[in-house]
């Protein structure tokens, strides 16, 4: 795996929201980040930004709301409130998907979606429908596996191609945050097929 880059823009907070009306308003590009509870998404984001901007989203009152970030003058990141619907109640199951799927229904400026998981756990239900809110509105879908370090290079080949049969995409990239590996490859692939294009 190549050592990482160092190719950091300067990321700036915009704000969070919940429902359409109060998202941003701007006129550049949105890339959307969603995963399970304690995936791995904050330290991939923070990672991305070669800074601790990640720590808006998990800060009290704001963990249910979609954070806004804007990638210097690239994109604009969104961070989406993680889930984990087993120790959720009904309400907030609901709640949630009401504003995941109203977001990925209604914004135009959104043009790919990175689903992050650990990738030590199988592909779930809630996967399956962020795949299926996705595929609804034709919106393409990169899969970030992350935690890559905790396996060893066999384990690892295995976990791929059991989350790829189940993904049903090979857009899959392994990554690590803490050992700095592999997400400037899935990067440089947003950067190519979902900005610049
Ligand atoms: P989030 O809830 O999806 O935002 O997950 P966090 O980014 O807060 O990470 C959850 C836990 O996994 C934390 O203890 C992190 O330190 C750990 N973690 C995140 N990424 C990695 C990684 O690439 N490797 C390892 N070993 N641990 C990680």
């Amino acid at each position: 795996m190549p050592v990482q880059k160092k190719k950091k823009h300067k990321v700036t907070y915009i704000k969070s929201a919940f429902l359409p009306p109060d998202y941003p308003v701007h006129k550049k590009k949105e890339v959307a980040f969603v995963g399970r509870s304690n995936a791995g998404k904050s330290s991939l984001i923070n990672a991305l930004a070669g800074s601790d901007v990640a720590k808006v989203s998990n800060t009290p009152g704001k963990t249910r709301l979609i954070n806004f970030f804007n990638f210097g003058d690239s994109y604009v990141l969104v961070d989406m409130p993680g889930y984990g619907f087993a120790a959720r109640s009904g309400d907030e199951i609901r709640e949630w998907t009401q504003a995941i799927e109203g977001y990925i229904d209604q914004r135009d400026e959104l043009v790919g979606l990175v689903l992050v998981m650990d990738v030590r756990r199988d592909w779930e239900e809630e996967e399956k429908m962020l795949m299926r809110f996705a595929n609804k509105v034709g919106l393409p879908v990169v899969v970030a596996m992350t935690k890559i370090d905790r396996l060893n290079q066999k384990e690892l080949k295995e976990r791929l191609a059991a989350i790829k049969q189940h993904a049903h995409t090979d857009k899959l990239f392994p990554v690590s945050s803490t050992k700095e590996q592999g997400y400037d490859v899935m990067e440089d692939y947003i950067y190519k097929e979902w900005i610049k294009g």
